[in-house]
């Protein structure tokens, strides 16, 4: 197909946002039925059901079960084929006790309401549009297994965005692997013969630091935080088994990894001090870094703008999330919109009233239109995605 002219351009994205909001009230009834509704990763099966059946209205084919996850799927919007094919992510799940306290109910909103706008391009630029549905960001690192099954070799880019204290152009995360190392020695009095006890306890604390002195010797990027999850069981035995979580955190996969292999070092270490034997194991699905796409980056801001967002506020601390995962394999944007005033994180009390208000219903719509638009922009011109592909290699 023939690439359009401005004036064209200009034409579909008006045509995106008036497919926005006709639907506004739909998706807004969306966000409050999850934000009602809250189920934990892996578990979003009515919201799920809620979300896929709005898509299905709409005409979208939608396939619930995908990567051997029951609440993961795609969505292929009414007319999309062939190439470039756009991925908009939604998350769905909550936090135990607290709610939608990160506002995912919003994230399934935004890329519902972007998808239903770009699709409407479809038909002049060609290309495909899906939503892609991602469950159980905070507990299972759902894209991860995506990424592995294969799901995004179809896509060839990804978008999203998330609710925060303010408008930001991207999210800078931390890659993350996390360890869990049981050491084991051999109980006894602690008293009456202690020469007869190998103490696991003590090995933990050796462990711990060692890992104190390895932090001296790395990058400042590197986070090593953790937990003695057990400890023993009565001061008067010798511990026979003790566990230490923690996570090992990095700007890179490479850096984790390097520095995970020094971790072990100091585990064996600690084990050989004490007359203890070491095992571990990952008990949590790696994530990876954000890799940023400065094309991406450039074309929301520039779509922001048509929407009035002009400011923009970098985030100072730093995470991890799966959505790393997804940003190493194709381009990927994750920026952040404003539903509550700055300083109140998400995981709070607070964040989850502001994930179901008013505020929150004009900035997820403005989002969506902003996603919509790039989306827009990419099915013009696939040499844009040519150069986030390279961006991200
Ligand atoms: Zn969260
Ligand atoms: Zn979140």
């Amino acid at each position: 197909m023939r690439s359009p002219s401005p004036g064209e351009l200009a034409e579909l994205k008006a045509a995106a946002f008036d497919a926005i909001d006709e639907a506004a009230d739909d998706v807004w009834e969306l966000a409050l039925y999850l934000h009602e509704n809250p189920e934990l990763g892996g578990r979003e099966r009515a919201s799920v059901a809620k979300i896929t059946s709005l898509l299905r209205s709409r005409g979208f084919s939608v396939e619930v079960g995908v990567a051997g996850m029951d609440t993961a799927f795609v969505a292929s919007a009414p007319g999309s084929s062939g190439r470039p094919s756009l991925a908009y992510l939604a998350e769905y799940d909550a936090l135990p006790g607290i709610g939608h306290a990160c506002g995912h109910n919003l994230i399934a909103a935004s890329s519902v309401a972007a998808a239903l706008g770009a699709s409407s391009a479809l038909p002049s630029l060609g290309g495909s549009v899906a939503v892609v549905g991602t469950p159980g960001e905070e507990n299972i690192g759902g894209k991860v297994i995506m990424v592995r099954e294969g799901v995004f070799s179809g896509f060839d880019a990804a978008l999203m965005a998330h609710p925060g204290d303010r408008w930001s152009l991207d999210q800078r995360l931390l890659a993350l692997t996390a360890l869990e190392f049981t050491f084991r020695g051999r109980s006894s009095h602690a008293a009456a013969a202690p020469e007869e006890g190998r103490d696991a306890l003590d090995a933990v604390v050796l462990f711990i630091n060692g890992i104190n002195a390895l932090r001296e010797h790395v990058k400042p990027d590197v986070r090593m935080h953790g937990i003695v999850a057990e400890g023993g069981r009565a001061p008067n035995v010798v511990p026979d088994r003790t566990v230490y979580r923690m996570y090992v955190r990095a700007s890179t996969r490479e850096r984790v990894d390097e520095v995970v292999s020094r971790v072990l070092d100091a585990a064996r270490g600690a084990a050989l001090m004490t007359g203890c034997e070491v095992e571990w194991r990952e008990y949590e699905l790696p994530l990876d870094e954000m890799r940023v796409s400065e094309t991406l980056i450039r074309l929301f801001e520039s779509n922001a703008a048509l929407l009035g967002v002009k400011e923009f506020k970098a985030h100072e601390g730093l995470g991890s999330s799966d959505v790393g995962n997804v940003s190493r394999v194709i381009p990927t944007i994750q920026p952040t919109f404003k539903i509550v005033r700055e300083g109140v994180p998400p995981h709070t009390e607070e964040f989850a009233r502001a994930a179901a208000s008013e505020e929150a219903r004009e900035a997820t719509l403005k989002v969506a239109k902003i996603l919509a638009a790039t989306g827009v922009d990419l099915l013009a011109d696939p040499g844009l995605l040519e150069r986030a592909r390279s961006e991200i290699a």
